[in-house]
């Protein structure tokens, strides 16, 4: 896969999306997801312009973070254990992925500790797909509400997963869903809490996703090509 020539597609794509919305390219942040790609590759990636990297997992992230010298910005994007918060809050400049109370309150915890503040956003499962980690849309203000008084950590927006669908069209009434909640959340100027991020749009949906107001989208496949079964990037 030549990663070169896939950054310009999703480059000029973005900047497309951006201008049919209204915006400016330059509002919208592109994370590479590079969960099982190799960090040769990663690197080739950061060469190329890529400034902040997306991993689901604790350990790849570790182990990435230790490799990986460039000065890159981290984003945990996938579910995080609670027991493995430990590992990364010294590490990353956003998780994706806060759904739950007990999770919250290990992250306020160890950023005490840490003398840091920690930004979040709180994953929310729009569609209320089963297989999907992320909060449902109606318990969601109050969550918020209530995490905004946890000392140590601010939540900056929300993230959602869209569900798998062949025509991204299908998908756009999820990410509208997302934006108009977070409009809602805006208005109640609640304290630690500020809904400058929404992380939503990967690469078989990331035009409808800005479109409807993304302006964090996280691509892996789009950039480094498909990742095989056994979760191994293929090579050519
Ligand atoms: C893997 C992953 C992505 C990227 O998916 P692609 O389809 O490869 O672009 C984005 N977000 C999350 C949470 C992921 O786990």
């Amino acid at each position: 896969m030549d990663i070169a020539h896939n950054l310009e597609i999703v480059r000029r794509n973005i900047n497309q999306a951006a201008l049919k919305s209204g915006r400016q390219p330059s509002e919208i942040k592109l994370v590479a997801v590079t969960k099982q790609v190799e960090v040769t590759r990663i690197e080739e990636a950061i060469r190329l312009g890529i400034t902040a990297l997306g991993e689901n997992q604790v350990q790849e992230l570790v182990d990435k973070y230790r490799k990986i010298t460039a000065p890159v910005e981290w984003h945990l994007i996938g579910t995080l254990q609670t027991n493995k918060v430990k590992y990364i809050l010294d590490k990353v400049r956003l998780i994706h992925s806060l759904d739950r109370w007990a999770l919250a309150e290990e992250i306020s915890r160890r950023a005490i500790r840490l003398g840091k503040e920690i930004s979040v956003l709180i994953q929310v499962n729009v569609a209320g797909e089963a297989t999907k980690h992320g909060l449902e849309v109606a318990v969601t203000e109050e969550f918020i509400q209530e995490v905004a008084n946890l000392p140590g950590l601010k939540v900056l927006g929300l993230m959602t997963m869209a569900p798998q669908v062949n025509d991204p069209e299908e998908v756009r009434p999820v990410f509208r869903e997302l934006r108009q909640l977070a409009a809602r959340i805006a208005g109640r100027q609640l304290k630690g809490v500020a809904m400058d991020w929404l992380s939503m749009g990967m690469t078989n949906d990331y035009l409808v996703a800005i479109e409807e107001g993304a302006n964090l989208v996280r691509i892996g496949t789009g950039i480094f090509g498909e990742r095989n079964q056994k979760g191994e990037t293929k090579r050519e």
